[in-house]
């Protein structure tokens, strides 16, 4: 009997199905992630078996709108939507005959709504305790659709649509597409990190890949107000709602660094001012961490891209503080950043130009190897605890939601 009551999606759990012990965990914290995203829909139950898992929903709910909540589940490999025939009970020669019927509907309507002409089957026998094996279900099945609709024929090398038979304990389970998901690890399978987050393109591709292996994250943003403007802190928002509608919920710290940058400017040499920054960011942001309860901090900085971003900059730039911080970006070239943040949703906001606090008082030739004595030596001249203090105490917290419309 086919289940005409439901909508049904059979998600896959990529990576997560490789993981031993941790395997029922992982996909634990993938059904908890997906509860809670369609938790606005009404009628949704999911449930994991074998590996699987099955998503239901009423049938008034739209289809496109759950595909791309749960396609954007970290841990998720791909979704089908499917057709479920219920064959509880009934013997195999009974239940083929259902299951070949329900076939031949479904390329019925794959003939109506794509006009295939071709098709191949692959079909699965989960439960190897029913008695008919996989080749003589596709075959079976093969010859269901062949009958009930004419204009078709079988294509095994490239068929304009692959029918997937599934045949599991008193069900089975007839499909066509396979949408991918992103791969990668349940949120929360991995702590929780900070990152720095300009409106540029490198740091919200940052934030993801980092999420996309299981992490929560949470952000802090640095603007030079009045210099910067109210627009410029809004597309910061408008980049951490986005990322929101991956990684959760993101609570993001604004700090306002101008004092910091003035007294730089009026006491340090002009060609450090840049690294002397990033140093001040790097330690507000390992304050934020601890209060926080982050673990790393994250950046979107790429090896060599700017004189902030050469080798010793970047060994320099970790000095100024014990937390570690991950650069998962350190060895992409930007075209393939780039090619992320499109992916992704966060490129047309990016490049939305508007000025970023690291171009207010940019040295004419900053330091592209600079060295930690003299980098200490200049920050001796500057009461950095009071600084950095101050500009923690007027920092403001946004709590962050992923956009409405995702
Ligand atoms: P992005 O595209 O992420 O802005 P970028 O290539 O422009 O990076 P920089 O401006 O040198 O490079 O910044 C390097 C990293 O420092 C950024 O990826 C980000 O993690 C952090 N950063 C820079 N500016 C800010 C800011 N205003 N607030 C928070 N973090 C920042
Ligand atoms: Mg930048």
């Amino acid at each position: 009997m086919i289940n005409e009551s439901e909508k049904i999606y059979i998600v896959r759990c990529g990576e997560t199905a490789l993981k031993g012990q941790n395997k029922s965990y992982f996909e634990r914290m993938l059904v908890q992630r997906i509860r809670k995203l369609l938790s606005g829909m009404k009628g949704v139950s999911i449930e994991r078996v074998d590996g699987l898992i099955f998503v239901r929903t009423g049938l008034d709910i739209d289809g496109t709108e759950v595909l791309k909540k749960v396609g954007r589940v970290f841990g998720v490999d791909s979704i089908s939507p499917a057709v479920e025939i219920n064959f509880d009970g009934m013997d195999a020669e009974t239940a083929l005959d259902e299951i070949g019927h329900a076939a031949a509907d479904f390329a019925m309507e794959l003939i109506r709504t794509k006009g295939i002409k071709t098709f191949k089957i692959d079909a699965r026998r989960a439960d190897k305790m029913f008695p008919i094996e996989s080749p003589m279900i596709a075959r079976r099945m093969g010859a269901y659709v062949l009958k009930g609709c004419k204009v078709l024929k079988v294509d095994v090398h490239e068929p304009d649509a692959k029918l997937f038979v599934n045949v599991r304990r008193g069900r089975a389970y007839i499909y066509e597409t396979k949408i991918s998901g992103f791969g990668g690890l349940p949120l929360g399978t991995n702590g929780k990190g900070l990152v720095l987050l300009s409106g540029g393109i490198d740091s919200p591709v940052a934030a993801f890949v980092m999420s996309h292996r299981g992490m929560y994250i949470d952000a802090v943003h640095f603007h030079s107000f009045p210099y910067t403007s109210e627009r410029a802190y809004e597309k910061v928002r408008e980049l951490a709602s986005i990322l929101a509608g991956y990684c959760g919920r993101i609570r993001m710290h604004s700090i306002n660094l101008l004092p910091i940058q003035e007294q730089i400017v009026q006491n340090c040499p002009e060609e450090e001012t840049t690294i002397l920054v990033r140093r001040f960011m790097m330690k507000i942001a390992e304050r934020v961490a601890a209060e926080e309860e982050s673990m790393m901090l994250i950046t979107g900085e790429s090896l060599g891209q700017v004189a902030s971003q050469t080798a010793e900059s970047l060994v320099v730039t970790d000095q100024a503080v014990s937390m570690p911080v991950m650069r998962p970006l350190i060895a992409m070239d930007k075209t393939e950043i780039m090619a992320t943040a499109k992916e992704i949703g966060t490129y047309e906001v990016s490049i939305q130009p508007y000025e970023d606090c690291c171009t207010v008082f940019l040295p004419k030739h900053p330091v592209t190897r600079p060295r930690l004595e003299r980098i200490l030596a200049s920050e001796s001249r500057l009461d950095c605890e009071g600084l950095i203090n101050a500009a923690l105490e007027n920092q403001t917290i946004d709590v962050i939601f992923p956009k409405e419309d995702w």
